[in-house]
Formats: structure tokens, sequence, C-alpha cells
């Protein structure tokens, strides 16, 4: 027979998770990451042009579908200064058929601005990446993240998600902000000196185990720690029982 107790909350304040939570979040994520992140071609690189090629291709279409792409485009495409010198209409074409049709145009002003601004480097400076149309807040702490190795935050949909669920659950409303409360998370738990592992750690975890529809609570490695576990699909309510031998 299994045994249930209702316990309470984790202790947050202002829904900010005090330091042992904190650091139990960081220290489950990373040992988690290390058995089971997933095998990607931009994680196998540093270069901040390959990256962003990465990250814009990223933006509303899913993995499985952008890493083939990914590799044709840079086979076309090797290097900042060959996409700034291509023209608008092959970029658009070598894209084809991941859509959203604006990100290639996009892309391919950036190289231009790049080259001609910034002597053909990507700015590692969030300020000057968000400066660029096309990068936003997200993408431009990705870039830091994962090309300059910056303690950056992100947040993605699956970041979001993942956030939303283990600190805040269904608390949204009363006038609060709940999409700056998550990028003050996704900073406040970066641990010092770790934010590309951390950053790609919460990325994998949001899309293999704390996915949308079917979130994998038993084999979650925050099931503990998570004010929404056991997920209600309702979540109309945050279920606190937990199992007594955990
Ligand atoms: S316990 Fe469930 S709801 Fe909470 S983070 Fe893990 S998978 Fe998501």
């Amino acid at each position: 027979m299994q045994l249930f107790i209702l316990r309470p909350m984790p202790p947050v304040n202002n829904h900010f998770p005090d330091p042992t939570i904190r650091r139990k979040f960081q220290q489950r994520l990373l040992r988690w990451y290390a058995r089971h992140r997933r095998d990607l071609p931009w994680r196998k690189t540093s270069d901040p042009y390959k990256i962003l090629v990465s990250e814009v291709m990223l933006q509303q279409t899913q993995v499985d579908r952008v890493v083939p792409k990914y590799k044709q485009f840079l086979r076309k495409y090797p290097s900042i200064e060959v996409l700034a010198s291509a023209s608008v209409n092959d970029v658009e074409a070598a894209w084809r058929p991941l859509g959203y049709n604006i990100r290639p145009v996009r892309l391919h002003a950036i190289a231009q601005e790049t080259v001609q601004q910034h002597g053909g480097k990507i700015p590692a400076s969030l300020e000057k990446l968000q400066a660029f149309k096309g990068i936003g807040r997200y993408t431009a702490g990705a870039v830091m993240s994962f090309a300059f190795r910056k303690d950056a935050p992100i947040l993605d949909t699956n970041v979001k998600r993942l956030l939303q669920r283990v600190f805040l659950g269904s608390m949204n409303g009363n006038g609060s902000k709940p999409v700056k409360r998550l990028w003050d998370l996704s900073e406040t738990l970066i641990p010092k000196g770790k934010g590309y592992d951390f950053n790609q750690a919460m990325m994998d975890l949001g899309a293999l185990i704390c996915t949308a529809r079917k979130p994998n609570c038993s084999i979650c490695p925050m099931r503990a720690l998570c004010i929404s576990y056991p997920w209600d699909k309702e979540n109309k309510s945050c279920l606190k029982l937990r199992r007594l031998s955990r």
C-alpha cells in the first residue's frame, strides 16, 4: 500500500525559492542533464554565428525539423561573411521548408549589419544583440550563454513551462507579471559559472520530461521540489501529496 502525506509547499519568498531549494534545483537538474542530455549539433560548436543560426531556426520550429536544415544551411553558408554576401532570395530558398520566412530575411540582414558595423563579429553584448531586428531577449540570452559562455538567463517555451510548474504552479493572477517573474527566476537560479549547462539542462528537462501535454512526473528529478507535482491536467489546484519515502 502506498503511503501519502500532505506536505507544505517549498518555502518561497515572493515566489522566489530560498537558497536551499535553489541549490537542490540546480544539483538535481545538472545531475539529470549529465545522464540525459540531448546530442544536438549546435552543442558541438561555440561559433556565435552557428549558434545564432540554430537559435533563429529554433524560434517556433521543433528540434527534429531544425537539425537537418541547420546542417544543410551551414554547408551552404559556412560563415557570416558568406551569408552576408548571398542574395536574400537564395537565403529564403535555402531556409525552406522551415516556414516563418521573415526569419531568413532578418538573419541575412543581421549578417550584413554584423559585417558592415561589427567587423564580422557577432557582438558579445545583450544590449547590442537585442538591437538587431529579429533578436529578442531570449535569442540574445541564448547567444550570450551558448556562444559566449556568460551566465545569461533564457526563457523559451520549455523553460517557461518548467519554471512555472516547479515554482509558481497555478499562481498567475492578482495583477502580477508572470513572465517577468519567470525571467527573474531564470536569472536567480543560474549557478555561478555554469550558465551554459544549466540553461541547456532546463531546455532538455522541459522538452523531454516536463512536456506540455503529458509531463512524466514519475521519473522527474524535480518531483520533490515541484509545487505542481503530481501534475494535474486541469491544474486547478496544486496537488501536494508527496510520497513518504522521498
Ligand atoms: S514533477 Fe511533473 S510538473 Fe513538476 S517539473 Fe517534473 S514533470 Fe513537470
